[in-house]
């Protein structure tokens, strides 16, 4: 076959397989046609212009599962507590104006670009278009309201949105196609969380949710007391007469019908063994975000028990408002420290599990036949040995040492 592109260097790592030495990957028209050795592609008659990249490794661009890229960020001062910090987020986004949300944008993309990363989940409030995108996006459009009459009069809005921007299919360019979110369980009214899994099941698409991210959180849905409560009350944003349902966050939303295969759970950090049960049931995708529940001074999700549940677990950043880059292999490289996840788990769960977490299946984060063709190169020392290349390429990552292959 003529009139592609062959890339090789030392490494071609595609992730769901075992890295390959003086490997080779061909393009045609932005997709990926073959992956092997540049031997192997040579036998099977491929031809095409050849680059060269050296010592290092070809590898898919990663993806950030879940981050909010109009806000700016807010992480010049240590968070005291989520709640304040809630607070803070809550009133700085109340006075962005559109130009600071396309420039918040504008500036997230080429952050994400520089490290590497060639697809967001991106949740938004505000339908301010960023025509200028850098890297593929999953927009998410998040829903908000508490009080039932807050709800009601944003509903119209939120679903008009939705219906302007109809669901297609994987050929059409996916930043085009908005996904629907709700933020919380303990900021969306109960008759209207439903409606929003509703309508992402109807255009088959993930319902994105941040769930059990906080003590803060499981307090106020059992007791309906605490530091959020007050939050939420001086904010005028706690219906009156409010009643909790009396349950922790994951029962909540099972309770609710909110749990499934097309769900895309956001932290997880307050979740018991039952609970990992329930989210089994339901198949849930989850996606944790180290860093942010660092900084805001929260535990961290129970990932051996997650990392044992067989549940698809991939990665995300946050926002910058919780997180001082988008850098994933800065997001791995934390993690590796806990030395529960491995070098190859993270780097799945920064690839193909997050591209199947947002529904996208092996388009991106892979490199099979008829994959897009968004790959990176980093160089790495030429003595290292094949059972140490997952680590390297996290911390040469880390570092921002990477080209993309364009
Ligand atoms: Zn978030």
């Amino acid at each position: 076959m003529n009139g592609c592109e062959i890339h090789r260097a030392k490494w071609i790592l595609p992730i769901v397989r075992p890295p390959i030495e003086n490997g080779a990957v061909a393009l045609s028209e932005g997709r990926i046609l073959r992956t092997g050795t540049y031997e192997d592609l040579k036998e099977k008659g491929i031809k095409g212009r050849v680059i060269d990249h050296g010592n290092g490794v070809i590898m898919p661009a990663l993806i950030n599962a879940h981050a909010h890229l109009e806000i700016p960020s807010l992480t010049s001062l240590p968070a005291k507590d989520f709640v304040t910090w809630l607070k803070t987020v809550i009133e700085k986004k109340q006075n962005l104006t559109d130009r600071q949300i396309e420039e918040a944008e504008k500036n997230a993309h080429q952050m994400l670009k520089q490290a590497g990363t060639g697809l967001v989940g991106n949740v938004k409030n505000f339908p301010v278009v960023n025509s200028k995108k850098q890297i593929d996006e999953i927009t998410f459009y998040e829903f908000l309201g508490l009080k039932r009459e807050v709800a009601n009069q944003r509903w119209p809005l939120f679903k008009g949105l939705l219906e302007e921007n109809p669901s297609s299919e994987l050929s059409a360019p996916i930043y085009h196609v908005i996904h629907p979110a709700a933020h919380a369980p303990y900021s969306v009214h109960p008759d209207f969380l439903p409606k929003i899994k509703e309508i992402a099941l109807k255009r088959k698409q993930v319902f994105a949710i941040h769930v059990a991210e906080s003590e803060d959180e499981c307090k106020f849905l059992l007791e309906g007391k605490g530091a959020l409560k007050e939050l939420l009350e001086e904010k005028g944003l706690l219906p009156d007469n409010f009643k909790p349902p009396q349950k922790r966050p994951i029962p909540y939303l099972a309770e609710l019908g909110l749990l499934g295969p097309n769900t895309l759970c956001v932290h997880c950090v307050e979740v018991n063994k039952e609970e990992v049960k329930i989210l089994q049931r339901f198949g849930v995708k989850i996606c944790l975000c180290p860093r942010s529940n660092y900084y805001l001074q929260l535990h961290q999700a129970p990932w051996k028990l997650l990392k044992g549940s067989g549940l698809l677990v991939c990665l995300g950043t946050d926002s910058l408002a919780s997180n001082q880059d988008l850098n994933l292999f800065k997001e791995m490289a934390f993690a590796l420290k806990k030395g529960i996840f491995s070098p190859s788990e993270l780097l799945e769960m920064a690839t193909w599990r997050a591209s199947m977490a947002l529904g996208q299946g092996h388009i991106f984060g892979t490199m099979f036949p008829g994959a897009r063709a968004r790959l990176i190169f980093l160089p790495l020392d030429p003595n290292t040995a094949c059972r140490e290349l997952a680590e390297a390429v996290i911390y040469t990552g880390a570092q921002e040492k990477l080209n993309w292959i364009e």
